[in-house]
């Protein structure tokens, strides 16, 4: 299979990037933009591999999109690529409309017309996998869950462009018959992830010695997924799901936001024990809450399950405790990923906190 990945030097993309790899039979062409949140150095590891080839290329860019569909005749697209840190769409939502929204159409305009060039097992094979969030659904109450039925009701800039790419990407479907499937997944951690995002912000704020900021009193409730069960969860989609449907990707974790700051504080207590006994829990700060705060995350990932027989694999305390891992054995990759154009500050300082900081 050959398989262009957008995004795959990102969070998700480059872990997912390497499982395509690791499986067998997949030659993955991975074109990124590199912003901030993508690091070509991720794939390291890839660099000789002759499974692996990179392009530093924007969504926005049709002509060289082209290019790349021409000369690596992809059998199936996996579209990441995207502008993801809801605090940065309050900031500054036009690159979110941009890559999001007109990113995504140029995807599908160019997949269309190379969709339309295919005959035979090639054109039977291609499939079109748009990545999308559970955020577009909006916000839950104290109950119940996001089904692939609950109606869209994006609340941020991020959300709404994410909702808008997920209309499209099912548009041409409908409309032009591009073989495509969608996924809205819950929050994503592991390995890689930009720290920006909570569980990295308070591994890296707690073994600084910073405070650890939390917004409003932690309540908001997440459902989080380890990132391998996700590259699981993507793959079985792509090449067991059926055209045009939605699958929900989730794990089965929701907590609320102080739980797992908690959690990991306490993980470190015992894995990197700071002097006097003191608990990382006495960092953690209370902020300003985030302007439109959607509440709560559920997701019902009853469909993937049952009908594709997809599992997460990781529970919480295995998934957090190989990220913490991961992140003290990685302190080089968080120093590039931070050097660049990130503004070090946003991570926290106090003028910045109360606008600035976690969860996805
Ligand atoms: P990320 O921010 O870590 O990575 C995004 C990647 O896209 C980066 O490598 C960046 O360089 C690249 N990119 C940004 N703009 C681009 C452009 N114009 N052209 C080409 N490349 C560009 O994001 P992630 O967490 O890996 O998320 C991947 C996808 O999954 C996104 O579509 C996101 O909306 C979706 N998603 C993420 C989560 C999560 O919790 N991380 C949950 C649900 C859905």
């Amino acid at each position: 299979m050959n398989v262009l990945i957008t995004g795959g030097a990102g969070f998700i993309g480059n872990n997912l990037v390497r499982h395509l790899i690791r499986e067998g039979n997949h030659r993955v062409f991975n074109v990124d933009a590199l912003t901030y949140a993508g690091s070509a150095s991720s794939l390291n590891d890839l660099k000789f591999n002759p499974d692996y080839q990179f392009t530093q290329t924007d969504v926005c860019d049709p002509e060289r999109l082209e290019q790349v569909f021409r000369s690596f005749q992809p059998d199936w697209v996996m579209h990441l690529a995207a502008e993801s840190h809801v605090d940065r769409s309050i900031d500054s939502p036009e690159r979110f409309v941009k890559t999001n929204i007109v990113g995504t159409f140029n995807l599908l305009q160019i997949a269309r017309d190379y969709f339309d060039s295919l005959t035979g097992t090639k054109r039977d094979r291609f499939r079109f996998l748009h990545l999308s969030t559970d955020e577009v659904y909006g916000t839950l109450g104290a109950s119940g869950k996001f089904s692939e039925q609950s109606r869209y009701e994006p609340h941020s800039p991020y959300s709404a462009t994410k909702a808008s790419s997920d209309h499209l990407a099912r548009a041409w479907h409908d409309t032009y018959g591009l073989p495509v499937l969608v996924t809205n997944c819950s929050n994503t951690y592991g390995p890689f992830q930009f720290p920006e995002k909570l569980i990295p912000l308070v591994i890296l704020k707690a073994l600084s010695d910073e405070k650890i900021p939390v917004y409003g009193k932690g309540q908001n409730i997440r459902d989080w997924i380890y990132v391998e069960d996700v590259c699981q969860a993507l793959h079985t989609v792509i090449r067991a799901g059926e055209v045009g449907e939605t699958y929900n990707i989730g794990g089965n974790n929701e907590q609320r936001n102080i739980d797992i700051v908690r959690l990991i504080c306490a993980l470190l207590d015992k894995s990197k024990p700071k002097a006097h006994d003191v608990s990382y829990t006495e960092q953690i700060e209370f902020v300003s809450d985030r302007p439109g705060h959607d509440f709560r995350y559920a997701i019902d990932a009853d469909k993937i399950m049952t009908l594709l027989g997809w599992r997460p694999q990781e529970n919480l305390n295995s998934g957090i405790l190989k990220t913490i891992a991961w992140y003290l054995q990685n302190a080089d990759w968080t120093a590039r990923a931070l050097k660049g154009n990130y503004n070090l500050e946003r991570l926290g300082s106090p003028d910045a906190r109360s606008q600035d900081q976690n969860n996805n």
